[in-house]
């Protein structure tokens, strides 16, 4: 297979350091170009929250399907109540009362009240609820003491849904009340966008599993954990291959599943151990290896067989970074999500200066102190704990020199 991009990545780089790097824009344009959303399927209602609609869902009902009555009272005409008062009660004679979901109505005619509770159907020959606060009921007789207008307290049929409305629209990814919505105008099941499933290979023989109390010369897995929240995040279905060694078989192997995305932490870069790189060249296509951005710079993607895979750098932080722009735009676009980050964005002011190189892009974290942006002064990438006391990050294109104090920026906050 053939690279779109034309990267010295087609050779094994391995200790020679990258002789070129990729610029992120390009390599976010590979990953846009690659990744489309999946086919639909269809689902059952009970299971569609966080699901993405991949057909407008059209009510064909009305919601409510009759007029109904808004207030616990009783349904008369308003013609009836007029000039009632405290001081002026008139009368009205008690036909019946209908219970929700009894089905049954009588004839109101003038003279007469029919006693009703919310969500009911209006019976025919009223056109107002009186509520119960307004009138004294004894026996047959109703005292309304207070005047209602006509359609008051009524809900009307199709208020909430009228038939043949858009209720939702392709791309949607459902909330709760979605779900409600979805119901009340009969709908069972929805065809949504299958959810890309994403392998997750955590290698480096010094990694114990995810867990586990570190010990001796070995640390802990901390990105599949963080892998696998993230891919959920994004709406792929996360498995793990657990830990797999610095071993070129063992590595292929792995990324040899019945996956949409193959996402390998650890090892991407150019040293002995770092085979992915190597593997992806050989048996797949390598697009990008190596990228003009800080931390991340060891991150690689390409495609073996019809698996998108994402080589992501094993430090946490720089595995996180690569995740968010590209692995997890892939599968969000795969899971027909929209390609925006998951992040809200707000325009704050630098408390510091914030500088970086050109030539490369800078990922930022910043935390929030008094409504001002301050750069966490411990910002290698191995330092994990600087993202989680970041409250976001700030993104240095690759073209500034940074910021200086007092700049307005753009934060993206976790
Ligand atoms: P590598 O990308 O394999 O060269 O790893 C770079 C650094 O990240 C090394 O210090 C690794 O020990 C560390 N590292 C690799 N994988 C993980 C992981 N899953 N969790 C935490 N640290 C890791
Ligand atoms: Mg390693």
């Amino acid at each position: 297979m053939t690279s779109q991009l034309p990267p010295a990545a087609q050779d094994d780089v391995r200790m020679s350091g990258f002789s070129s790097r990729v610029r992120v824009e390009q390599a976010v344009a590979w990953v846009t170009a690659q990744a489309n959303a999946l086919e639909a399927e269809q689902v059952p209602l009970w299971e569609l929250a966080g699901r993405v609609l991949a057909k407008d869902v059209i009510s064909d009902v009305d919601v409510p399907g009759f007029d109904r009555a808004m207030m616990d009272g009783f349904a008369v005409q308003a013609a009836d109540t007029s000039g009632a008062s405290p001081y002026n009660r008139l009368r009205l004679v008690l036909i019946g009362t209908i219970l929700p979901g009894s089905g049954l109505s009588f004839e109101v005619s003038a003279g007469q009240a029919v006693k009703i509770m919310t969500g009911t159907a209006i019976p025919p020959g009223a056109d107002a609820v009186l509520p119960v606060e307004q009138a004294e009921s004894r026996g047959i007789e109703v005292f309304v003491v207070s005047e209602v207008s006509p359609g008051k307290h009524i809900g009307r049929r199709g208020e909430d849904v009228a038939r043949g409305t858009t209720v939702l629209t392709a791309g949607r990814r459902l909330r709760p009340q979605d779900l409600g919505v979805l119901s009340s105008i009969g709908i069972h099941e929805a065809t949504v966008v299958r959810r890309p499933r994403v392998r997750i290979l955590c290698t480096g023989n010094e990694l114990l599993p995810a867990g586990s109390k570190p010990s001796g010369s070995c640390i802990t897995d901390a990105n599949g954990p963080m892998l696998s929240a993230l891919v959920r995040r994004d709406g792929g279905i996360p498995t793990t291959a657990g830990i797999v060694p610095d071993d070129p078989d063992a590595i292929l192997d792995a990324m040899r599943s019945d996956a949409d995305v193959v996402l390998v932490s650890g090892g991407s870069s150019v040293g002995q151990e770092d085979h992915a790189s190597a593997l992806l060249a050989e048996f797949g296509d390598l697009a990008v290896h190596g990228i003009a951005m800080r931390p991340s710079s060891p991150a690689g993607m390409g495609r073996l067989g019809r698996r998108l895979v994402f080589l992501l750098p094993g430090n946490p932080v720089s595995c996180l970074c690569a995740y968010d722009f590209f692995a997890g735009l892939a599968i969000r676009k795969l899971a027909g999500i929209s390609d925006r980050w998951p992040y809200l964005q707000t325009q704050l002011r630098l408390r510091r200066k914030l500088v970086s190189a050109v030539g490369r892009l800078d990922y930022a974290r910043v935390k929030i102190v008094d409504g001002e942006v301050e750069p966490i002064a411990i910002s290698g990438a191995s330092i994990l704990s600087s993202t989680t006391r970041a409250d976001g990050f700030v993104v240095v294109p690759e073209n500034s020199e940074g910021y200086p104090a007092g700049a307005e920026v753009s934060v993206w906050l976790y």
